[in-house]
């Protein structure tokens, strides 16, 4: 029997079947956790559905007030479910305070928001008025780097629109949010939010579901492009966040001492399984030797162990396939280029990968133009920030990106000409839930966060009358 339980129409329910979590640090079970079956899919749908009209029709300001409780809950549990967070994702435990905490503001954010009629037109002719009303169900799927946040950025916004929701964390990391539910779950009407946990199994199935109107994606860009094709039979809304190569450019009159911290951060956080971490990093060749020197010294200096142990800087790699596929890409810079860090696994149990730096490396070596996910990075000599900009657009993905230099003016021409959702100038990788995030070209469709992210949850409706 597991402790967890998934939430269907306001209750907690064993799953038709269990499977185990696996602890990565430890490659042992963490718990059983209850594995939902197509009927429980259904379940949750329909339960959503029938919830659906009197959610929408609840006023805003009531349905402010339960995305407030909701934080307030999810604050006052965030040492227990950052430890639970730790044990399934791996993170540092410090880490996982920060991300639960982070949870809880940002649905403390979107209950900030308004969705207020906005008159276009009111003349002798005429008076025309934009409301935004809610869509019905909303499909949530998460993955498993960030399996709170990035649920923050979809849950409170789907709610305060109007929509219900059946949100679907990844088979590997589904424990926090499970708590997470059983937590809150008196906090809302029954079915208006569902939980469900699978072995990657049900998502298809969710997402060509003909009862649900939208889904809400976070993964790769693989699973992107099946969501699309899949919720193209039923014309449902997706709001696609994928895969990303972001590149950082780093000009000639930086200081490589006191930025090379900064960059191994943008890189190597959450063990690199960021979607907006730094993947490559292009130096100006004035600079390039002191910048690879100075990473080299942080990776080595960095501790990598199991987040609940003190001093961990760097926990594992999620999973046992990530692992393996971050190894792939350690050998791709072995061939390609010069290790001059990390470049081997760090404990014989765990998914441990010491932070690995490759020098001596150009585009066209799959771990310059492919997305690494992992704690190794690629460090590319340029000759100037055009020939780097014009490699940073080569790429088929286009998340973030980075400037670094002290000429503020020459940073914000290359931004501009960057093809990219989100260009940071001389940082990387900050994000707010009132900043609007999304990708461009394979990165992604829409946007989350910020108000555009919220309406994105809304159909428009226009009321034009005659006067
Ligand atoms: P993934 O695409 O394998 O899985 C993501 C989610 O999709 C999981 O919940 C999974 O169960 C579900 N899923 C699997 N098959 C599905 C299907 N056919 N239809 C619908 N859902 C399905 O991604 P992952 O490996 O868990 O996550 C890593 C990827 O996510 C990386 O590429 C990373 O860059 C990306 N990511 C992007 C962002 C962003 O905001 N752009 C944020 C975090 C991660």
């Amino acid at each position: 029997m597991s402790e967890f339980k998934l939430l269907i129409d306001g209750k907690l329910e064993a799953g038709d079947a269990v499977m185990d979590v696996i602890n990565p640090a430890t490659e042992e079970p963490v718990a059983q956790c209850p594995r939902a079956s197509k009927a429980q899919l259904d379940r949750a749908v329909a339960a959503a559905k029938r919830a659906f009209p009197a959610w929408a029709a609840t006023p805003i300001d009531e349905r402010r007030k339960a995305l407030v409780a909701i934080a307030d809950i999810i604050q006052a549990n965030v040492p227990d479910l950052a430890r639970l967070l730790t044990q399934e994702q791996g993170k540092p435990l410090q880490d996982a305070m920060g991300e639960t905490f982070g949870a809880s503001a940002f649905f403390r954010y979107f209950a900030s928001l308004d969705l207020a009629p906005k008159t276009i037109e009111d003349s002798e002719t005429r008076k025309v008025q934009l409301r935004r009303r809610p869509l019905g169900v909303v499909g949530a799927i998460v993955p498993w780097n960030f399996p709170l946040i990035l649920m923050a950025f979809k849950v409170p916004a789907a709610l305060l629109a109007g929509n219900t929701v059946v949100l679907k964390p990844a088979a590997t990391t589904p424990l926090a949010t499970l708590k997470m539910a059983e937590l809150i779950k008196d906090v809302l009407p029954p079915g208006v939010l569902n939980v469900i946990a699978d072995a990657n199994d049900l998502g298809g199935e969710l997402t060509k579901h003909p009862d649900v109107r939208k889904i809400s994606f976070t993964g790769s860009t693989e699973t992107g492009k099946k969501v699309m094709a899949g919720a193209a039979e039923a014309l449902k809304r997706v709001t696609l966040e994928l895969g990303g190569n972001d590149a950082g450019i780093v000009l000639g009159d930086v200081d490589p001492v006191a930025t090379a911290p900064q960059i191994f951060n943008a890189a190597f956080q959450n063990s690199g399984q960021v979607c907006i971490a730094m993947k490559r990093v292009y130096v100006h060749e004035s600079i390039y030797d002191a910048m690879c020197a100075e990473l080299a010294k942080l990776a080595d200096a960095t501790v990598v162990g199991d987040g609940l142990e003190q001093g961990t800087q760097l926990g594992p790699l999620q999973n046992k396939a990530q692992f393996e596929k971050v190894l792939g890409f350690i050998e791709a810079g072995r061939k390609d280029g010069k290790i001059i860090a990390g470049g081997e696994r760090a404990r014989d149990k765990g998914y441990f990968i010491k932070p690995t730096i490759v020098r001596d490396i150009e585009d066209g070596s799959k771990l310059v133009d492919e997305e690494q996910f992992g704690p190794v990075l690629p460090v590319i000599k340029i000759k100037d920030g055009e020939d780097a900009l014009a490699r940073a657009n080569a790429s088929n993905y286009g998340l973030g990106g980075s400037i670094w230099t002290g000429d503020v003016d020459k940073a914000f021409d290359l931004a501009t000409r960057m093809d990219t959702g989100t260009v940071w100038i001389n940082k990387h990788a900050e994000l707010a839930p009132n900043i609007p995030f999304g990708g461009a070209k394979f990165s992604g469709l829409g946007t989350e966060l910020g108000e555009e992210g919220l309406e994105e949850f809304t159909q428009v409706q226009v009321i034009n009358a005659a006067r």
